[in-house]
């Protein structure tokens, strides 16, 4: 608490706040710090509240470097002001202590269902059920968080706090069905026939890309995606540790040098590969990784060959691969156990694929129009966060999913309107 406050009080409370800007939900940074150097804790959470859903995961996952602290212009000439650690303090003490307890509004706005409880998911839900609609969330997981349960490693976000912050959500008054895939399980149209009077869809984009690479087929070549996934289940309890696919003294080769790839590299030298090398085949200016994400994946072990492309993965005689790496023009083969590829996803064509209406682009994102803002080309539809090709952070898809909700809102509003006036 004390270092927090001090912290805290460092901030020049500036007039034209930079940090804010950085920031894609518009966090009021300086007056929830105001309000925290002077020790009113609620007063700063009530503030996070009004813009940030999630406060307690973008505290620790949000590229900070690239937005509030990279913008605060104490960084300037010196140190800039710690904004992620302060707002994950704030976050968690709000979480141990109740400190504000968010009112429950009577729900009869209409009705929304929810695919997907990613970051765009739980953030259209907290949004619309604070509106005062009355708010279903159908997750195809066995348990909710998305990408923040299955995807970002146990290290870089405690499972523990998504739960917490997923509580929150559905203390609002929203409901979560988890284990339904909308889609194969059950289509939009038969959504609809449920009585909802609006859809979101916030599936993320977790289908892997793939590589022209000779040998992708074989079992020891896994997709980081399918790989975090796995561990997250395992760490959940409901898979064996024989069905994650990395065993103690494995030689790990990653393809890919962005965020999932120092996730994927870091997870698997914890899961007790005893080399895990990143191949990238372009320069270190050219990673997608934030700073930060490869100084701890160096810290922790992982090495890297830069300017290099990993061409083909051949099995050899005794159940390890030859994998041979390209670098200059010139060819040299090493021995690996693993190769998991890390270069980039798109969306999945569950939904789209299974009932009519829906356009995509070329890339397979879900086309949306700006008003009401986030429908799709089906009346009712909406889609929001990386299913509809925003940046795929845990920020950005909030933000786009902050304003699809006031989309929805506006929709179901009119809806309601026409009914009355028909009536
Ligand atoms: Fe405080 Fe830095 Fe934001 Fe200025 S830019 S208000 S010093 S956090």
């Amino acid at each position: 608490m004390a270092e927090a406050i001090a912290e805290a009080k460092r901030c020049l409370n500036c007039k034209v706040p930079q940090c804010k800007k950085g920031c894609p939900v518009g966090n009021d940074i300086p007056d929830w710090i105001h309000q925290l150097s002077m020790g009113n804790l609620g007063n700063a959470m009530s503030i996070i509240n009004a813009k940030s859903n999630l406060p307690a995961v973008c505290g620790r996952v949000c590229a900070h470097e690239r937005q509030c602290e990279g913008n605060c212009v104490l960084g300037k000439k010196g140190a800039h002001i710690n904004i992620g650690r302060l707002e994950q303090f704030v976050a968690d003490f709000d979480t141990q202590m109740h400190l504000t307890r968010q009112p429950i509004v009577q729900k009869d706005r209409g009705r929304v269902a929810v695919i997907g409880s990613g970051p765009a998911g739980l953030t259209v839900a907290g949004e619309l059920a604070r509106g005062g609609f009355d708010v279903e969330i159908f997750e195809m997981e066995p348990q909710a968080g998305g990408v923040l349960t299955f995807g970002i490693p146990e290290y870089r976000l405690p499972k523990t706090i998504v739960k917490s912050e997923i509580e929150k959500i559905r203390q609002l008054g929203v409901r979560i069905t988890t284990g339904v895939t909308i889609g194969p399980d059950m289509n939009i149209d038969a959504l609809f026939e449920q009585g909802f009077d609006a859809i979101f869809m916030g599936t993320g984009a977790g289908k892997p890309k793939k590589l022209p690479i000779e040998g992708v087929q074989y079992d020891g070549v896994r997709q980081a995606i399918y790989f975090l996934r796995r561990v997250g289940l395992y760490n959940e309890g409901l898979i064996n540790r024989n069905e994650v696919p990395i065993v103690e003294g494995d030689v790990v080769y990653v393809v890919g040098c962005g965020n999932t790839a120092m996730d994927a590299s870091r997870t698997a030298l914890r899961f007790g590969a005893s080399k895990v090398t990143i191949v990238y085949h372009r320069s270190i200016e050219n990673m997608t990784a934030l700073r930060a994400e490869y100084d701890d994946a160096v810290a922790e072990g992982v090495e890297f060959m830069w300017n290099t492309s990993l061409t083909t993965i051949k099995p050899d005689e005794e159940g390890t691969y030859d994998i041979t790496l390209v670098r200059d023009g010139e060819q040299q083969i090493v021995k690996g156990h693993k190769v998991i590829l890390a270069v980039g996803s798109g969306p999945a064509s569950r939904i789209v694929s299974t009932t009519h209406g829906i356009e995509v682009d070329p890339k397979g994102y879900v086309l949306t129009r700006e008003y009401p803002f986030g429908m799709t080309t089906r009346k009712g539809v909406f889609a929001g966060g990386d299913v509809s090709g925003n940046q795929a952070t845990v920020v950005h898809a909030m933000s786009n999913a902050r304003e699809v909700a006031a989309g929805i809102a506006a929709y179901v509003d009119a809806l309601n309107l026409m009914k009355s006036i028909g009536d």
